[in-house]
Order: structure tokens, then sequence, then C-alpha cells
């Protein structure tokens, strides 16, 4: 029986997760779940899961937090706040912690869980894009096991040799044969719309993504393939690659998640139907499988298999996350900051689908390059470049 708590538990991956305690109930038992906002279905979820605690964000919120729980009649402890988060990722009592939260919010509380050496599933990959090295330096300190939801992660996980699926320190791949991560993306809803349209997408159409059903802010990542940017980023520090190492491909039918080549010509790839189901599945249960729910793929009935390169003038937001890697730790954090406070101004109606990239791109210019060797140095960038993203938005305007 392992004991999980779920970071962004009323979120897509958060219930997509519940959906899997609840076929392999007799495996998992809840700890706790935590939202930010949506108190109602967090209390529908604590009535069916009984989790010991139900944890909101903000402390403001506690109040009607407690109140839904004693009026539903849930056992639940209420609790709120940053501290209480942190502390249901590393009680001494939780053996798994899905890190779904979205977004730059869930750096603190994924970073408790991996310091107290929990088995940590990582869907939010804005923690590990704005901390990087320091992320996985914990990670090997602490002991922690680091399992990707992420699906073209879990899926170049899966394809990997056993040796380097153990090796939290990194791996060499070339020395594991293994000459490219082959990072796989459908190019979103936007791939063949003319581009002098982009300008004029609106939030409803940039997040009608065609394979995926997901939260808004990642939806409005895969439309600008920034989604595609911070995972070249993020398969960087969880599979020690260069960024030379890792190749994106377009593949519109998102049934190959991802593939690895090997220097003899080799490439195993992961493939399964369109939900993310399997990788949570997958990483819930690793090294056993257990039942997703997810209906099995059918190949006598099934649309031909595309590839091409990405096209940069259509996803300027892919270069820039793509430049950022190499340039370093620096402006991963400054762009991923940039890009919450831009996708954010998108979705309220502040400025145009194609001014995320712009905003994106003169925060890169405004920040200076610098060494970050802590946490706080992290958060300290992340603020400023949040800051400087908020006023190049107001002199959009
Ligand atoms: P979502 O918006 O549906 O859910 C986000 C969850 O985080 C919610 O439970 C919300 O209450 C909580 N949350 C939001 N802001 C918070 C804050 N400030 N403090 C504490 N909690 C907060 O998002 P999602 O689609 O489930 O994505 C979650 C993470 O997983 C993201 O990092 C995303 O990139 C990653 N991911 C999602 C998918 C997917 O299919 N949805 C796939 C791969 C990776
Ligand atoms: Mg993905």
């Amino acid at each position: 029986m392992q004991r999980i708590s779920i970071l962004g538990a009323t979120g897509s991956i958060g219930q997509s997760t519940l959906e899997v305690i609840r076929r392999n109930p007799t495996q998992f038992e809840v700890f706790a779940l935590t939202a930010a906002k949506n108190i109602h279905r967090l209390v529908q979820q604590c009535l069916e899961f009984k989790p010991r605690f139900a944890v909101v964000a903000s402390e403001s919120d506690l109040d009607e937090l407690k109140l839904a729980l004693s009026n539903a009649g849930s056992s639940s402890v209420p609790l709120a706040g940053k501290e209480a988060l942190e502390s249901v990722s590393s009680d001494s009592d939780v053996d798994t912690v899905m890190a779904a939260i979205v977004g730059a919010a869930g750096l603190l509380p994924t970073m408790a869980a991996v310091k107290a050496g929990k088995k940590v599933l990582l869907a939010n990959k804005e923690a590990l894009v704005m901390s990087g090295e320091l992320f996985i330096a914990e990670v090997a300190r602490h002991g922690a096991t680091l399992l990707p939801i992420d699906s073209e992660h879990n899926a170049i996980f899966q394809c990997l040799p056993h040796q380097v699926q153990q090796d939290s320190s990194g791996s060499e791949l070339a020395s594991h044969g293994i000459s490219k991560i082959l990072l796989t993306g459908s190019g979103g809803p936007f791939l063949t719309s003319p581009i002098s349209s982009l300008s004029n997408m609106t939030p409803e159409q940039a997040c009608k993504h065609p394979n995926w059903s997901m939260g808004r802010k990642i939806s409005v990542d895969s439309a600008t393939m920034m989604n595609k940017g911070l995972e070249f980023i993020e398969a960087k520090w969880l599979f020690n690659a260069d960024p030379e190492q890792i190749q994106v491909v377009i593949h519109p039918q998102s049934v190959i998640h991802s593939m690895v080549q090997y220097r003899d010509g080799s490439v195993l790839a992961q493939l399964g139907n369109p939900d993310m189901c399997t990788p949570i599945a997958h990483a819930m249960a690793f090294p056993e499988r257990i039942d997703s729910g997810v209906a099995p793929l059918d190949f006598t009935n099934m649309l031909d298999f595309s590839f091409t390169a990405p096209d940069f003038e259509r996803f300027p937001c892919l270069k820039l996350a793509i430049d950022a890697c190499k340039a370093g730790q620096w402006a991963c954090t400054a762009l991923n900051a940039a890009n919450e406070v831009a996708v954010n101004a998108f979705l309220e109606r502040l400025i145009r689908f194609t001014d995320i990239s712009a905003v994106n791109q003169q925060v890169l210019e405004k920040v200076q390059s610098q060494q970050l060797n802590s946490l706080e140095q992290v958060v300290e960038l992340d603020r400023m470049a949040r800051k400087v993203a908020n006023q190049v938005i107001a002199e959009t305007q």
C-alpha cells in the first residue's frame, strides 16, 4: 500500500491521478489532497478518497474549507498555506507525492518532497525548468526517486536502458549507446493555421487542443509550443542530456509519445492513446504495471503517422526556450516566469496570442545573465522577471 499526497488534486493531472487510484483501491491510500481555489471539488474528492488532510493554498480560504468539509460530513483535517503544502509533501507517513500544481507555485512543495527523499511523480515541469541543476542535485543528495509524468518524458524513461532508469545521479547517455532523444509534439491547435491569423487567436481557440484535454496554462503553452520548449529543458535535466542530444519532432497524431535513438540505428518508442492516465499509472506503479483505464491502441483502425521538423517562425517560443536552455539556468528561470505572466495576460485578454512570445523575448533581453547558486536566488530571479514581464505588458497596452 503506497500513501500518496496529491499536490494540485483538483486539476487535470490531479483528477487523472485519482482516476487511477479509483481503479486500484487496494494499492494506494490518499494521505492529502491540495487545491488552490476549487473548494467544492476538493471536498467532493475528500468524501470519496478520505484523505487525512485537505489543503488550500491560501490562508484566506481556510474558513471556507473548514465550513465546506464540516457541512459535507468529511473527517479530513483542513489546512492552508505554503507550510501546510510543504508539510503534507514531506510527512514521514507519505511514500509518494504527485507534484501536479501548475507553474512556479509548485516549486517549494515539490522541493519539500524531494528533500524528504520521497518518490516524486513530476508533472509540474515548471519547477524543474526554473531550478534545473539545483533540483537534480537535491534529488541525488536526499535519495529521492524522481519519475516523470509528462507523457514525453515518461515515454523516454520507458525507452531507456534499465541501468539509466535506476541512476538518479545522471548517467552519461552516450556511454549507454544512446545517440538522441526524440521529443515528439503534436504542434497544437495552430499547426496548420495561416501564420497571419495567429495574432487574432482567442483563449478559447488556443485552449482547444486537438488530442489532449489539459489545464488552461499548459493548453496555451501547447499552442505556442512553449510547452515543447519547457519539455526540452525538462529533458535536459531529467536525462542528463546535452541540448545537441535532444531533437523536437512534430507528430500531429500524438500516438508516439517520444523516442530514444541508439547508436546502432535502433529507435525505441512508447505508444499509446493520448490519455495522461497511462504515464500516471506507469509512474505510480513503477516498476510494476497496473490498470489505467486507457483503451488499448487499435492498429487496425489507425490513421497514418506523420513527422515534420518544427517551424520556428510559427513557434518562436520554442526557439526562445531552446536558446535559453543553451544560455544557462538564469535564462530558463526568467523565461519560465515571463511566460507564466504572459500566458495569464493572454487568458485575461490583455495581450494578443502573438504577444506572448514578444513579451518573453523582451524579458530575456532585459534580464541580466547571472549565476543561480541557491533556491533563494532562483525565487528572487523568478520574482524579478515577473515584474519586468508586467512592465512590458503595461507598455504593450
Ligand atoms: P490545472 O490547471 O488543471 O491544475 C492545476 C492544479 O494546481 C489545480 O489543482 C490548482 O488548484 C492547483 N494550483 C494552481 N495554482 C496554485 C497555487 N498558486 N498554489 C497551489 N496550488 C495551485 O493544470 P494541469 O493541466 O493539471 O497541469 C498541472 C501540471 O502538470 C502543470 O505543470 C503542467 O505543465 C503539467 N502537465 C500537465 C499535463 C496535462 O495533460 N494536463 C500533461 C503534462 C504535464
Ligand atoms: Mg508533455
